[in-house]
């Protein structure tokens, strides 16, 4: 078991858990630092996604039922350790760690407002990883302007009847269910938006279609067309007109989520680059004994160090029951871009080597860079911030 304490850079948020969650976060080091580890960058360099059988195994270190309830195996971990965990698995693959992160957003919600049939249907399949969640929101059309989506459910016998095309599914070529946001028709028109939970089984009334990301296929991106697919009864989340207001309840513990993953990640590249550039020989002496080499790693340390301050102070805020808008908006804006920003120097200080399949670098770049359109991109973010700003800055 590795050491307690052996990476500062997480020991202010693991100071928040208990010694059950941090022995959970340091069996989730344990697990992603080995085989897991070499099998991302496998599957990044053969063009290809993180083969499939990871899944059963996040299942049986306990990472997808990390927030259930006890009663239905999970551990009822904080949001902090949530976050952890996910750190642990973004150090190593920043896309694994997202997919984890839909799949666990989605045991989590059944597990804590599933109705007892959405619970006997769904639940411990997807603890064991056997059903894998995602959500679906966003549409080719666009995925910033949630409100005009157009999928509709149609209300028949039993049921409802899905159709149209959801785009951008994390997970997507993947999943055995996703929690769906369509627009339910009423006899005045269009009709408002509700959100069910649509199991795909082996049914003929959808197909999957791979979104193509070069560098980044282990988001397992998918668009999924339903044709008057039947969604029971049981399924409904929201009813029409409710849909909007409770997806977007978590989309700022989402964006801090994310957030935390990117400062791990730039921490994981920053690391490697230190290691390297301390091994290397240029002139007579070290890479990092050169002066201007050395102050441009600085660089990097200090804005990470920056941007892990401000995912923490928002982090805290969201473990002790808050829900900073503002904040959480600055953290992801924040540290999305110092990761880019980050990683792209680190390539860039190891010479033509940062960019070879000899290091994980090009993998961390081509994945992080995604992370700036999920859960909100710059623009969305920066109007959030924008409008709150009366409010986080009065006179
Ligand atoms: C890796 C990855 C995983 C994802 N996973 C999921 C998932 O599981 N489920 C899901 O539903 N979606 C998912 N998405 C989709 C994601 O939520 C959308 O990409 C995002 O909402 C932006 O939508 P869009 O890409 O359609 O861009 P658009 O909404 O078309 O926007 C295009 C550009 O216009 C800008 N823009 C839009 N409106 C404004 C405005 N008012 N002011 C200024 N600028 C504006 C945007 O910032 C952007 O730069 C994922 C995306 C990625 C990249």
């Amino acid at each position: 078991m590795p050491s307690r304490s052996s990476i500062n850079f997480f020991q202010q948020y693991d100071r928040l858990l208990s010694n059950e969650e941090l022995d959970q976060v340091l069996r989730a080091r344990e697990f992603c630092e080995r085989a897991f580890s070499r099998s991302v960058l496998g599957a990044h360099l053969a063009g290809e996604a993180i083969p499939a059988e990871w899944i059963g195994k996040w299942a049986a270190t306990g990472m997808l039922g990390l927030q259930a309830q006890r009663a239905h195996g999970g551990l009822e971990a904080s949001y902090v350790c949530k976050i952890r965990v996910a750190q642990e698995m973004a150090r190593h693959g920043f896309a694994a760690a997202f997919c984890l992160n839909h799949h666990q957003g989605g045991v989590t919600r059944l597990s804590q407002t599933g109705t007892p049939a959405q619970i006997e249907h769904l639940l411990a399949p997807a603890v064991r990883g056997e059903l894998l969640l995602t959500t679906a929101m966003s549409e080719l059309s666009g995925g910033s302007d949630v409100s005009a989506l157009t999928a509709s459910a149609t209300p028949v016998a039993g049921g409802w009847s899905l159709s149209g095309t959801k785009a951008w599914l994390t997970n997507g070529m993947v999943v055995g269910g996703l929690i769906v946001l369509a627009r339910v028709p009423d006899a005045a028109g269009a009709g408002e938006i509700a959100s069910f939970y649509v199991s795909l089984g082996e049914a003929d009334t959808f197909h999957r279609k791979e979104i193509m990301l070069p560098g980044a296929r282990s988001f397992r991106l998918a668009e999924i067309t339903f044709s008057e697919h039947f969604i029971p009864e049981w399924a409904l989340i929201a009813a029409p007109g409710a849909a909007l207001k409770t997806s977007m309840a978590s989309v700022n513990a989402a964006r801090v989520h994310v957030a935390a993953m990117c400062v791990a990640t730039l921490h994981s590249a920053l690391s490697e680059a230190v290691a390297y550039c301390g091994g290397r020989h240029a002139f007579g002496k070290p890479l990092v004994a050169h002066q201007g080499l050395r102050w441009e790693l600085a660089e990097v340390s200090v804005r990470l160090e920056a941007a892990n301050a401000l995912v923490f102070s928002a982090a805290e805020q969201i473990q002790m029951g808050g829900n900073p808008m503002g904040l959480a908006a600055q953290a992801k804006k924040f540290a999305v871009d110092t990761a880019i920003w980050g990683i792209d120097q680190c390539i860039r200080i190891l010479g033509a080597t940062g960019a070879s399949a000899a290091h994980r670098l090009n993998m961390h770049y081509a994945e992080v860079r995604m992370a700036a359109y999920a859960d909100g991109t710059n623009e969305m973010l920066l109007d959030r911030i924008g409008r709150g700003l009366p409010s986080s800055y009065p006179t």
